[in-house]
């Protein structure tokens, strides 16, 4: 199957001025179409051979990177947790998102484990900003069904370690130098004007099911 690049559910510029337009367009049509491009033109040097497993959604080939062919498990793993990566990222944001109250499931699952919504922001927001290099910090259900932060290198997704994501925000400075330079930190605080719970909330029950 042939990965496309799908389109936003906003503007470039709807997620202003916490997210500008300008990062928005080349972080989508560039850095995310690169991702999609070069999954594609992995997948295609396997066409002449019957692998099943590579006709599946992107996500289906994260959760079995073992099975896929060897010579191009390497750029699935990395062009396809890019645009596996980006695609939860993009759908996670709005610009009018729902604000974290206790009506949501989510809100109640890390009050519970995290002791309050401040020390479970401030423990994301360390973590993100800590990550050495490039990444992704992730708050996941992990096998157990627990909540987790953690952080993955490059565009490794949870996916491949058999989580799922809740929450996913890109750490790559091309997500952030154009408005804050090296200033990550800032660059948190502006996702979480954005971050949309109700979206948090549905990837939280959907883990849970
Ligand atoms: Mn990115």
């Amino acid at each position: 199957m042939e990965h496309t690049l799908p389109p936003l559910p906003y503007e470039y510029d709807e997620l202003e001025p916490h997210i500008d337009k300008q990062t928005m367009m080349i972080h989508h049509t560039k850095h995310h179409q690169t991702y999609v491009d070069k999954l594609n033109a992995a997948i295609k040097t396997h066409t002449h051979c019957s692998h099943d497993i590579l006709d599946q959604p992107v996500e289906q080939l994260l959760r079995h990177l073992h099975d896929i062919p060897d010579d191009i498990q390497n750029a699935v793993r990395n062009h396809g947790g890019g645009h596996a990566n980006h695609t939860f990222f993009w759908n996670s944001m709005s610009p009018s998102p729902k604000q974290p109250d206790e009506s949501l499931a989510v809100i109640k699952a890390i009050k519970s484990q995290y002791g309050s919504f401040d020390d479970f922001q401030r423990s994301f927001s360390d973590a993100a900003a800590a990550h050495f290099g490039s990444g992704w910090a992730w708050l996941v259900v992990n096998k157990e069904k627990q909540l987790h932060i953690y952080t993955t290198d490059n565009q490794d997704s949870p996916l491949m370690h058999g989580n799922k994501p809740i929450i996913g925000l890109d750490v790559w400075e091309h997500a952030y130098y154009l408005k804050h330079q090296n200033k990550r930190p800032a660059y948190i605080e502006s996702f979480w004007n954005v971050l949309d719970w109700e979206k948090v909330n549905t990837h939280f029950q959907n883990a849970m099911r």
